[in-house]
């Protein structure tokens, strides 16, 4: 395809600057990450809510890119490429992909509704493609910005489009509208899914069916608040499971393992044998065989087509499991047809001869039960299963004349019976009914490499850090302090997220932290707090930048700088104001001011301080004399320092109560780790770390007896005690033992019992439902580091680095 720059800029009503508007893109890209073929793209720079890619314009110019669709244009790029400047670039794109859809004249079909979408968009395609050329979105790429996008994709011949649209807030959908431009219109279930940005239920719909505004034909289940709320000109096909009247009327009856489904029309009557038996799965079937039947698919068709639909979602996963095995995790629908689908799937993980498989009772559907276990025996003998656990009432009764099989009464029965050196070498499908809780046995089989371990929401990073950026002006800076390894969660995944973020700069207490960083690729500019002097080459190599807090530091620097004839290497100065920790004092200014004047070895970056209470409004009137020590100060080095330097003091509190003096950088810490220091801050914030383990072993534990050393705790009546594997070694502080504190499991307290030991605890969990395996939450999103800091009287800061280094730091986004 080609968009040929006059007529994107006609479309957007956009003002061009740049050189030529002589060239046709054949690339639309708004993601810098999945640019691919440079020269040839035209970006659109969209702003999100966390996200302005206007900040990534440079690195795309830097790849080749020529041409932008933009809001502004960033001052020092003004003559560096060709832009288009709109005042929305979302809409821009909006209306550049209206100006394509128009191009085309075969019908498009426009999808919506709350749950079935993507399946039934999927399953159209499929049972249609022998009949038609279709072009539809790819995966499920239904929002603001995946419909334009999928639209401007069209490349080919088709005769058909199939296009879902999905919305998460009011007024979206008239965008998709007139985007998708649909024809025929297709509503499937209205459930209850992102209901939050709507008033009501009938809000939501209302917004949904202006889709199908302008369609000639809408297909639906029959609902008369609904129909009435379409357009009268609108011809509505409808189905209906209870109104024989309905111009679809359907019936379902369950026999030999198989759902059918009998159709009656104004003219026919016919019935489809449905693969599938779940009430999503048939209400999305009819949904289909509703519009097939309006585009006069022979009806011997549709009734074949219909048998060979597979399931959409792939559920089943395989995983690794202990002792070498392999675990088809299906563990939460269990019906004859899934059965059947995933027994064919552990056929192709053909990892392990042998095989076992984990069985509830089976979801009966209405047939009869001896029928329905005689064909699950013969498909299992098929199969040549070597073992197989039954789990439940009846099949445990159905089963007994096959000879390998090993009946449970419940879950928890095969869990409490259950010996992990049994399974060996083995694949092992395990599938249940909903009921059953399957997912404790794939809990309890998977293999745990790390059963300790912190997790780490990058995603929760990039929030918090907007959320402070939202308080500042747009040209502040930000120094972001990554230093003590990022507050104990890692240094270089999460520098790595601020430096897409495209934070000022990186703040490391000593030169080795910054030296990590760099070796693993990080190129934003590093500030280091505590430079040694023996450190300052190895600084000047990997392009570290000093705070330099003394005169003899100073010195030391420069004879270096000297040496190495090295000219204008950048340095931030440290003032002390009044932590009276590091800096240079206001008596020593006059003499820093004669080292530096004429200086052309180093090029001071910026001049800072740090405020020792900015966290607490009782001490403002301190906070208040370090400002006008730093300015006193200032105002005399500035005599010698030029161009100006950025001036920064504030720390994550100061940003919060004391905004007035952002001035050109603020340096932020504990806040983007998602910890404010006041519970109004913390509101705002996003948990980042969630420090998890599991439970090793459960006992019952006597009246009379003890737990753990020196016998601190007395047991009074019968226990379950949990073992934890985590101590004070992994920073679990002593001070929270002894009752003071807990942990959640299955979300609920478990009071930690006895002293915490080196690499474990014990926890009560006399009134918990849990088993060994079971995950424990230490801290996180329900037990916040804030609530255990201020029980055991220290402060987060504190907990967070204290975390071990042995605990496995585990990263990821949403
Ligand atoms: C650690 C540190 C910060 C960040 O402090 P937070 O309270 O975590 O925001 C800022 N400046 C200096 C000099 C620091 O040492």
């Amino acid at each position: 395809m080609n968009f040929n720059i006059t007529h994107i800029i006609s479309n957007c009503k956009g003002v061009f600057h740049g050189n030529s508007t002589d060239f046709d893109a054949s690339h639309i890209s708004i993601d810098s990450r999945s640019l691919q073929n440079g020269n040839n793209t035209l970006f659109f720079a969209i702003k999100g809510q966390n996200h302005d890619a206007h900040l990534y314009l440079e690195e795309l110019i830097a790849k080749g890119v020529r041409y932008f669709v933009v809001e502004y244009i960033p001052e020092h790029l003004y003559d560096k490429a060709n832009f288009i400047i709109v005042e929305n670039t979302l809409v821009a794109l909006h209306k550049v992909a209206i100006a394509y859809r128009n191009k085309f004249d075969f019908p498009f079909v426009g999808i919506t509704g709350s749950n079935g979408k993507t399946i039934v968009k999927e399953w159209l395609n499929f049972l249609l493609s022998p009949n038609h050329l279709i072009v539809r979105n790819p995966k499920s790429y239904n929002s603001q910005v995946g419909v334009p996008l999928s639209i401007l994709g069209i490349e080919g011949n088709y005769d058909l489009g199939i296009f879902e649209a999905g919305i998460s807030l009011p007024n979206e959908m008239l965008q998709l509208e007139q985007i998708i431009q649909p024809t025929y219109g297709i509503l499937t279930n209205i459930g209850l899914s992102h209901d939050e940005g709507f008033a009501n239920r009938e809000a939501k719909i209302k917004e949904k069916i202006r889709l199908f505004e302008n369609c000639s034909d809408v297909f639906l289940e029959q609902n008369q608040a609904i129909e009435n709320l379409l357009p009268k000109e609108i011809k509505k096909h409808t189905w209906s499971f209870t109104d024989e009247n309905a111009m679809l009327f359907v019936t379902q009856k369950y026999t030999n393992g198989s759902t059918e489904l009998s159709f009656k029309t104004k003219e026919t009557i016919f019935s489809i044998l449905s693969p599938f038996s779940e009430t999503n799965a048939i209400e999305n079937i009819i949904t289909c065989v509703n519009f097939m039947l309006f585009l006069g698919e022979d009806i011997s068709f549709i009734q074949k087509r219909v048998t060979e639909l597979y399931p959409v979602e792939l559920r089943l996963q395989a995983k690794k499991g202990i002792n070498n095995c392999l675990i088809v995790d299906d563990s939460y629908s269990l019906d004859y047809q899934s059965l059947k689908i995933a027994l064919d799937f552990l056929e192709q993980q053909k990892l392990h001869d042998k095989k076992t498989i984990i069985l509830s009772d089976i979801f009966s559907g209405g047939i009869p039960t001896a029928q329905l276990y005689s064909d699950i025996k013969s498909i299992l003998s098929k199969h040549k299963i070597n073992r197989i656990i039954t789990i439940g009432e009846t099949i445990g009764k159905q089963l007994t004349d096959l000879p390998n099989v090993i009946p449970f009464a419940t879950t928890q029965e095969f869990l409490q019976q259950f010996n992990t050196q049994s399974f060996q070498n083995e694949t092992i499908l395990v599938k249940g009914a909903r009921g059953f809780n399957f997912h404790e046995i794939v809990v309890v089989l998977e293999e745990k490499n790390h059963e300790t371990i912190l997790e780490i929401n990058l995603d929760a990073i990039s929030h918090n850090l907007h959320f402070y950026k939202s308080k500042l002006k747009p040209e502040t800076k930000m120094m972001v302090m990554v230093k003590a390894f990022g507050y104990g969660n890692g240094g270089y995944e999460i520098a790595k997220v601020l430096e897409h973020q495209k934070v000022a700069y990186l703040g490391v207490a000593f030169a080795d932290e910054g030296i990590e960083l760099r070796k693993a690729g990080i190129t934003t500019p590093i500030m280091v707090l505590n430079p040694e002097n023996s450190s300052f080459r190895a600084m000047i190599a990997y392009n570290l930048e000093p705070e330099i807090y003394s005169i003899t530091g100073l010195q030391a620097f420069l004879k270096i700088t000297q040496q190495q004839n090295i000219s204008n290497y950048p340095i931030h100065l440290k003032l002390d104001t009044g932590m009276h920790r590091l800096g240079f004092e206001p008596h020593q200014i006059s003499e820093l001011c004669v080292l530096l004047k004429n200086n052309n070895f180093v090029k001071v970056k910026s001049v800072f301080s740090h405020l020792a209470g900015s966290d607490d409004k009782n001490l403002d009137a301190f906070t208040q004399l370090q400002f006008q020590r730093y300015d006193a100060m200032l105002l005399e080095l500035e005599k010698v320092i030029s161009p100006k330097p950025i001036r920064h003091i504030l720390n994550t509190s100061g940003i919060f109560n004391y905004p007035e003096k952002q001035m050109e950088m603020v340096r932020l810490g504990i806040g983007l780790y998602g910890i404010g220091n006041s519970e109004q801050e913390l509101q705002a914030l996003e948990n980042v770390s969630t420090l998890k383990t599991i439970i090793s072993q459960i006992r019952t534990v006597a009246p009379e007896e003890s737990i753990g050393y020196s016998r601190k705790f007395k047991v009074t009546h019968k226990m379950q005690v949990a073992t934890i594997p985590i101590g004070y070694a992994d920073g679990i502080r002593r001070a929270w033992g002894n009752e003071k504190g807990y942990v959640l499991i299955q979300n609920q307290k478990a009071t930690i019992l006895g002293s915490v030991c080196m690499d474990m605890m014990m926890v009560d969990v006399t009134e918990i439902n849990c088993h060994p395996g079971d995950e424990v939450i230490v801290f996180g999103k329900n037990l916040k580091v804030t609530e255990i800091a201020t029980a055991i009287d220290t402060i987060p800061y504190e907990i967070l680095t204290g975390i071990s280094q042995r605990v496995k730091r585990i990263f990821y986004k949403n």
